[in-house]
């Protein structure tokens, strides 16, 4: 199901555009916490009144227009996900715009939740008209043959797919400079070895699009309960502090891709750690 929520920034017309949600098994459980206690695990499912046994996992892309520009955050899974997600090009239709209205195309990480809507089935590129930007380290990373010799062959061939065909339109990040003006990436390595979150500034006013540094909001409570994805664990966790850190310094309204949809709120700080407060109930 296409589903939109535009909101403001400064000047910038933001939308936050999903690519669906689907349905979490109780076995993901301990993917997303790997390294989390059973009971304390337990015990934080309880007050977030999380059922085990009916968990969403949602996608959830974001827009900006600047104004000169219409930038396209992540591109969701493609037509290899669930009959519920791949929906990203009718959400950008109810938002009344199609994917050649996309100037730039910045890309969170690798991961197959982000990358899997940038080629069609044929293989063409979705976003015809724009640019690509990712971090450099990203880049070389997914693009390395060691990194594709050890993946396996229809997981090689699927990020050779949606990767491969960017090459020559391609804007590698290695630092925290404006990649249009007022937007600008935010290293939070770890997640993968270039994962970025992405800082979008207008007139004072500030969103941070956090991508997959927190996958849940038990995340900020517990920074250490690292998903098994995460390709770096010790610099995931890290990076965890750095944006806790980066959010009380400047008060940033956070869009978390994974949250539930329009996963929109604030990180606040709670004991030794950090919480969330969804912007709805803000
Ligand atoms: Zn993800």
């Amino acid at each position: 199901m296409s589903k939109i929520y535009p909101f403001q920034i400064g000047q910038f017309e933001c939308i936050a555009v999903s690519d669906g949600t689907s349905q979490r098994m109780p076995e993901a459980l301990k993917m997303v916490f790997s390294t989390a206690p059973e009971d304390e695990l337990d015990q934080a499912l309880r007050d977030h009144h999380i059922d085990k046994n009916d968990m969403q996992n949602n996608f959830t892309c974001l827009v900006i227009r600047t104004g000169e520009q219409t930038v396209l955050i992540d591109t969701g899974l493609g037509s290899g996900g669930s009959a519920t997600t791949g929906k990203l090009t009718e959400s950008l239709a109810s938002a009344g715009l199609s994917p050649s209205d996309i100037d730039l195309v910045m890309i969170s990480h690798g991961h197959g939740d982000h990358i899997g809507g940038l080629t069609d089935d044929d293989g063409n590129l979705v976003y015809s008209n724009a640019r690509y930007a990712i971090w450099q380290g990203e880049w070389e990373h997914w693009t390395s043959d060691e990194t594709l010799s050890a993946m396996d062959e229809t997981r090689a061939a699927f990020v050779k797919k949606n990767l491969l065909p960017l090459q020559d339109r391609l804007q590698l990040i290695d630092s925290s400079a404006d990649i249009v003006p007022g937007i600008c990436a935010l290293p939070m390595h770890g997640h993968t070895p270039g994962h970025i979150a992405i800082s979008i500034n207008s007139d004072g006013e500030e969103l941070v699009y956090s991508a997959d540094t927190v996958l849940s909001p038990i995340h900020l409570e517990h920074p250490t309960w690292s998903p098994s994805f995460d390709s770096i664990a010790q610099q995931a966790i890290e990076s965890r502090h750095k944006l806790g850190q980066y959010a009380i310094d400047n008060n940033p309204l956070i869009l978390a891709y994974h949250f539930d949809f329009p996963g929109l709120g604030h990180i606040v700080k709670q004991g030794d750690a950090w919480g969330w407060q969804p912007r709805e109930s803000a």
